[in-house]
């Protein structure tokens, strides 16, 4: 198979695409089924940062009525860091996403903080704006290319994919050079979203 990019043309057995955010640029036919949304991320000053600490502070990822946000102990940036699962919702364009942290953006975030974790929500400290990348259900897709076998779409996101990466690396590692892997990927197969019209174009 021969892949152009900007920096060369190369010739290899497989190709990997796993873009982000930018995948539907190489699927547009796929594009409904990766949806880049918008995510705001805040760390709030701290009363007593001993309260914080890894050490006795665990990641959590809490629903309440405000909706599904999750958060951080204190760990190298200093605050509490807090993020809302499909903060304002919506498909955004990755190359024109606004990453500008707006004090609604702010305010999503510190309502929670200061409902629940009063003694991690001083003021907004640091701020920044990234991009999910949501599958229909939320689950990763890792299959190869209906049309193309020795093209591999990987796309482990929809804001949970950072602690899959080495497994998922060695999953894509061996079904390129294996073919195989010896996990059941079935529920990260594209074709599970066959049939739903609302999702699946081609
Ligand atoms: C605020 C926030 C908090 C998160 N917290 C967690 C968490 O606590 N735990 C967790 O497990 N996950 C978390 N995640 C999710 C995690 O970051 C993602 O699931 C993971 O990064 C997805 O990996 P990826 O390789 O699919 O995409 P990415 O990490 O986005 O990598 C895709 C790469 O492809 C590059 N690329 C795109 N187009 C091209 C092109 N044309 N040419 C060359 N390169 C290109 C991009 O520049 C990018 O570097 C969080 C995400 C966000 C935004």
């Amino acid at each position: 198979m021969e892949v152009t990019t900007e920096n060369g043309r190369y010739v290899a057995d497989h190709l990997v695409l796993s873009a982000g955010s930018w995948i539907a640029d190489f699927l547009p036919a796929y594009a409904d089924l990766f949806e880049p949304e918008r995510q705001v991320v805040t760390w709030f000053e701290i009363a007593d940062s001993s309260k914080f600490a890894p050490e006795r502070f665990p990641v959590f990822n809490l629903t309440v009525e405000e909706g599904r946000y999750y958060g951080f102990p204190e760990w190298g940036n200093p605050g509490f860091k807090v993020g809302r699962y499909h903060h304002l919702a919506g498909r955004v364009d990755p190359d024109s996403v606004d990453r500008v942290v707006h004090d609604a953006d702010v305010e999503i975030l510190h309502r929670f903080a200061r409902r629940y974790f009063p003694e991690g929500a001083g003021p907004a400290l640091q701020s920044s704006v990234c991009l999910f990348t949501n599958t229909p259900d939320e689950h990763f897709i890792i299959d190869r290319l209906p049309e193309h076998e020795r093209v591999h779409v990987v796309s482990a996101c929809s804001g949970h994919g950072f602690k899959f990466a080495s497994v998922i690396g060695e999953i894509v590692a061996d079904l390129v050079t294996t073919g195989g892997c010896r996990f059941d990927l079935s529920l990260f197969s594209m074709r599970r979203f066959e049939g739903r019209n609302d999702v699946l174009r081609a």
